[in-house]
């Protein structure tokens, strides 16, 4: 990025470095040649786009880009055109090799590789370092570098994978065999050859591997953990028992915790790493799966177009008419938790077949007949209970509720095994002890309808713990207790990459805050380690720059106060509210560089500066909307049917927040609806979504008395340690945010005694469509929001880059002395190999810069 702004600031400078001189390249511009077009539009992501010059007539050259637009360039605007590196016209497979190694580089790279069916690219890191006169570096060199051995450190690769979105014919057997113990470039890129490297690696050096996967939804994570999965299930060769075991548990995780979203059709709602265990012989013995943050309000609410857990859908269709009769169950549409999306098959998924792989894999991992039949009773009880319809009451003044009586609650009640009257009792009323009496007060209907989705998201929640213990406990094998062999593993993290909606809550701050550690584990992998390994060889290293995170690692999760913790002990206080808790944070970060603190008393969110930029969080829930039509005023919790009809079509697609004082006149200037505008009910009480409330995840006492009476064994089981706390459990039970900072602690405990491959997920547009076009202003947003490429190379002098690899630059006295050792690709950078004797200066580049993206 530097490097860029310097380049931005001082246009002079750079030309007199690269001894390009525009305005004559300009001129000796040939139809044919290609060049960087920039059209500066000033939209948010842009970047130069390629082109090719078609026609030169009196000064003016006629250009055609990348996307087939033509373009008339005149001679005022010829700052806009620039020459393309010759390695840019056709791309390469390492990216480490682009002349123009810059956002706009990387981009076209990725683009015309990705329109001839090339999905997979390098792009390599490793560190030079060079020998160069002290006046050189202080005048030209970005960081000052001063050494006076040369050498060089190679570092590793990582794979970008652009998502092609239709089966390419290239992971069948005949590739996994062709890929099978190469060196990394030595075939065309391919994510069997970061698998095959996984695991060779370990094999030869005895070490545990781990593989990174990250990219944003939708962008090919979980694909990309399956080709692998598959490579090093063909390799290790078995075809055993507990290898077909491992292979068999991503179904059932997926139709668990997987839905159809708008970015996905299938997309993962949870975290994972899988360690896949090799026995001696390099076979898979066994493998362990943890997860992350299961998206749980999902049970309850769909955005419009998304779907609820693909196992509810599966379920309604493959389920036989007895078994359906035995559980009181219809069909899909029948059910308003799966239906809020207005959405309930998905294209291309077939839910009837996929209900029958589910049970075979379930029958592969053990799962007894009980067991299936205990978790179908589970998730018939949600959806009965998300049935229930209520009425409005006034109890002494106070806003009640009661439930319309119908089968759903007996229903429900029966396959919970608990009483009907104590299951509404439950959800309309909640027991307070005050100075040791019991009082029981009524709940408003928003009240009641969040303790009922509490209590369903508890349930749904703990049956996917439940089934990852379940499949754990089929495919892990303890170690053996022989002495002599240590067992060997890969880790592959399938995680959710950093994510910046237009609002964003407590989920994005847990998984941003994830993203911040897998960027400093990246860091430290790259530079900081190899700034250590320096300085045990003593090599005077003086500085070497890098977009380092810490510091917004320390203060989210790490230093004394920091916002977890911050966050956990306002949880923990009774009085504690969301603003209070964005007091603190404010009184405790407002200085630092990377917090923003709101602008005034009204506002309600906090920024924080990550690595891959600015995130605002909001604290307060996303309140419940009230819809008002111009003409009449309709209250959420009065006369319910009399909107509902008219919201339940565009319900999921209003979300505003807006602040508690608004005024009718300005709720409707917010409003996106043509004659509606839209409040927020400030009387609706918005805590099952507020940031203080999604980190406690507690269920009332009485939720847990209720699970405590009822006769079914498997409920008791999977709320055990609840039942444990008893009326405890509000205040016992650890936050959401304790629970994962701990379970990312572990993670990375695990990641940095591991060699690391890196994969990086790129998703080409935004429709799920395929190889039609790659959206460039989505790339360099997907780009920005992995973490960063850091591309270290060095700048060349009068050589080509093929004499670099062969072993070393010699260079004339005021240029620099390169000794390259080791073989591999590396970065050239002048934009034409010079003749002899013409002078060329270096690139502004050091043997360090950072290429962030
Ligand atoms: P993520 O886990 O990053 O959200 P997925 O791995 O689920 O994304 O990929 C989304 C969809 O993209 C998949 O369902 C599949 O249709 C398609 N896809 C991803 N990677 C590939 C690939 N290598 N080949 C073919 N299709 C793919
Ligand atoms: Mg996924």
């Amino acid at each position: 990025r530097d490097y860029v702004e310097l380049y931005e600031q001082d246009q002079a400078k750079w030309a007199l470095i690269r001894n390009v001189n525009t305005a004559t390249k300009q001129s000796t511009l040939l139809p044919g040649d290609y060049v960087w077009l920039d059209l500066k539009t000033g939209r948010e992501f842009e970047v130069p786009i390629g082109a090719v010059v078609k026609l030169c007539d009196s000064g003016q050259i006629q250009v055609l880009d990348d996307e087939g637009n033509e373009h008339w360039i005149s001679p005022q605007n010829a700052t806009n055109i620039k020459p393309m590196h010759p390695t840019s016209i056709h791309g390469v497979e390492d990216m480490i090799r682009l002349g123009d190694l810059n956002e706009a580089g990387i981009l076209r790279n990725l683009l015309i590789r990705y329109r001839e069916k090339l999905i997979y690219s390098l792009a390599s890191y490793f560190s030079v370092y060079v020998t160069l006169p002290s006046s050189f570096l202080t005048s030209y060199f970005l960081f000052p570098v001063k050494t006076n051995c040369g050498g060089r450190t190679y570092t590793g690769s990582i794979l970008v994978a652009v998502n092609p979105y239709q089966l390419l014919p290239i992971y069948t057997a005949d590739q996994i065999r062709l890929y099978t113990n190469k060196k990394i470039g030595e075939l065309p890129p391919h994510i069997f050859a970061i698998a095959d490297n996984c695991y060779f690696n370990m094999q030869r050096n005895n070490r545990d591997q781990c593989c990174i996967i990250s990219g944003e939804s939708g962008a090919g994570k979980t694909e990309s953990t399956k080709l692998i999965l598959q490579f090093l299930a063909a390799i290790s060769g078995q075809h055993s028992w507990i290898e077909q075991q491992v292979l068999e548990a991503n179904p059932i995780l997926e139709a668990f915790g997987n839905a159809k979203t708008i970015r996905n059709d299938n997309s993962s709602r949870f975290g994972k790493y899988i360690d896949i265990h090799f026995n001696k012989r390099g076979a898979i013995e066994g493998a362990k799966i943890e997860q992350y943050l299961l998206e749980k309000s999902r049970v309850c609410r769909q955005a419009f177009d998304e779907r609820n857990y693909h196992i509810f859908y599966c379920m309604l269709r493959g389920m036989t008419p007895e078994e359906k009769k035995r559980l009181g169950l219809s069909k899909a549409t029948d059910y308003t938790y799966l239906t809020t999306g207005k959405c309930t098959v998905c294209d291309g998924r077939d839910d009837l077949k996929e209900y029958s792989n589910i049970r075979s894999a379930m029958k592969v991992l053990m799962f007894t007949d009980k067991e299936n039949g205990e978790i179908s009773k589970l998730l018939a009880a949600i959806l009965h209970m998300g049935n229930l319809r209520y009425e409005a009451r006034t109890y002494d003044n106070l806003d009640a509720c009661e439930v319309v009586r119908c089968p759903h609650l007996t229903t429900a009640a029966t396959l919970l095994e608990v009483d009907s009257k104590d299951l509404m009792n439950c959800i309309t009323s909640r027991t307070l002890i005050t100075r040791g009496e019991t009082v029981s007060t009524p709940l408003s209907i928003e009240q009641a309808l969040d303790v009922r989705d509490a209590f369903v998201k508890g349930i749904y929640g703990r049956l996917f713990v439940w089934i990852v213990e379940k499949i754990n406990a089929a495919i892990y094998k303890p170690p053996s207790s022989q002495p002599k062999y240590i067992r060997r593993s890969i880790g592959l993290l399938d995680i959710f990459g950093f994510e910046n909606f237009t609002v964003n809550s407590f989920e994005q701050l847990c998984i941003n805050f994830a993203n911040e550690n897998l960027q400093q584990f990246f860091v430290r992998h790259v530079f900081k380690l190899e700034q250590e390994e320096y300085n045990l060889e003593n090599i005077n290293w003086q500085h070497i720059e890098f977009t380092d995170n810490q510091d917004a690692l320390d203060m989210i999760a790490i230093k004394p106060m920091n916002i977890i913790s911050l966050i956990d002990e306002e949880s923990k206080f009774p009085k504690g509210t969301d603003t209070t808790m964005l007091n603190k944070l404010n009184f405790q970060h407002k200085l630092h560089a990377n917090y923003i603190p709101p602008k005034n008393n009204y506002e309600t969110q906090f920024g924080i500066q990550h690595f891959a930029g600015v995130v605002f969080y909001e604290t307060r829930g996303q309140c419940h909307v009230m819809l008002t039509r111009r003409d009449q005023r309709v209250l959420l919790g009065g006369g319910l049917a009399g909107w509902k009809e008219w919201a339940d079509t565009r319900m999921n697609r209003v979300s505003v927040i807006v602040s508690p004082d608004v005024t009718d006149a300005a709720a409707q200037s917010h409003s996106p609806l043509q004659g509606a505008a839209i409040l927020v009910n400030s009387r609706s009480s918005p805590s099952s979504q507020c940031f203080l409330e999604k980190n406690r995840d507690t269920l009332y006492g009485d939720i847990i008395q209720l699970v405590h009476s009822s006769k079914n064994k498997f409920i008791k089981q999977i709320f055990q340690a609840d039942v444990a706390m008893g009326a405890e459990t509000r205040k016992r039970s650890p936050t959401l945010s304790s629970q994962f900072k701990r379970s990312l602690e572990l993670l990375m405990r695990t990641l940095s005694v591991c060699q690391p491959f890196f994969v990086r997920c790129i998703k080409p547009n935004e429709y799920k469509k395929s190889m039609s076009d790659c959206d460039d202003i989505f790339c360099v947003a997907a780009a920005r929001c992995s973490y960063v490429i850091c591309v270290i190379y060095v700048s060349g002098s009068r050589t080509t880059a093929e004499e670099l690899f062969k072993g070393g630059i010699r260079s004339d006295d005021d240029a620099a002395e390169i000794d390259v050792r080791g073989t591999g690709p590396i970065g050239w950078t002048t934009s034409k190999d010079p003749a002899p004797g013409e002078d060329v200066a270096y690139e502004g580049r050091s043997s360090v810069s950072g290429l962030v993206w």
